[in-house]
């Protein structure tokens, strides 16, 4: 039946918060801070967890780029909060809220929802899927276990391997690559317009917005929206639909 489906010939997804539920283990991760430590909240839940994702992203640079641990990342972020929140803690109060923070982002970290079947569904068919994520191998790694992706992955791109990071096509060009597949053979799938699609479209690859909670779509750029990866016949339709690079992408040979 899964033969039945049109297929582009390879599809490259984004990891975090398109196959990986990020925001989902944040959120976890982040109740169980406020129930334990009442400093943080004072601020209300809805924008802290915007605010911190806004300091993952803000941070995230100089973590891939080596010049700040993931843990002094962390603390910094909760030193933040705090300071948002009007409160403050000594340094060692700092880390242990780190600390306790990435054991519940790990224990909270979940597919996004119809991920599995999606991937399996490709995996049956005989189409290869690559992962292409701005991060630090370990961690991608780690969570595509942890998630149970792992064995439906047939390449996993972080950009510390591959030396850049997206937008830039060379990333994308590398995945193709190593899955040997033209970029019109292919398609990309991310919640970054900017990283995921922009990116995408200037290897010359399709690129479709995954946009589950229906946020405006960027102006000024054509958009090719998934909203939901479930049920997997219906996503991999719209994909495999999904042929145009808009604009085309430059002659780079
Ligand atoms: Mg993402």
């Amino acid at each position: 039946m899964n033969s039945a489906l049109p297929s582009p010939r390879v599809v490259l997804f984004d990891l975090d918060d398109t196959l990986f539920d990020h925001r989902g283990a944040v959120k976890g991760a982040l109740q169980r801070l406020r129930r334990e430590h009442p400093g943080l909240a004072r601020t209300a839940f809805a924008v802290q967890v915007g605010r911190y994702l806004d300091l993952v992203n803000e941070l995230h640079e100089g973590v891939l780029s080596g010049t700040l641990s993931a843990s002094a990342a962390r603390e910094d972020r909760f030193r933040r909060l705090l300071a948002d929140a009007g409160s403050s803690a000594l340094p060692a109060e700092v880390a242990q809220m780190a600390s306790v923070y990435r054991e519940e982002y790990q224990r909270s970290r979940r597919p996004v929802t119809g991920a599995p079947e999606l991937l399996g569904s490709y995996h049956e068919a005989g189409i290869p899927v690559g992962i292409v994520t701005n991060n630090l191998r370990i961690e991608q790694e780690e969570k595509l276990e942890a998630i149970g992706l792992a064995p439906l992955v047939d390449l996993l791109l972080t950009s510390e391997e591959a030396g850049y990071a997206k937008p830039s096509a060379e990333i994308f060009r590398l995945a193709l690559r190593r899955l040997r597949a033209a970029p019109p053979e292919a398609r990309m799938v991310g919640d970054s317009f900017e990283s995921d699609v922009v990116g995408a479209r200037s290897a010359g690859i399709p690129a479709l917005w995954f946009n589950p909670r229906a946020l405006a779509p960027p102006a000024g750029g054509h958009v090719v929206e998934l909203g939901s990866l479930h049920p997997a016949g219906k996503a991999r339709r719209q994909i495999a639909e999904a042929t145009g690079v808009f604009p085309a992408a430059p002659d780079t040979r």
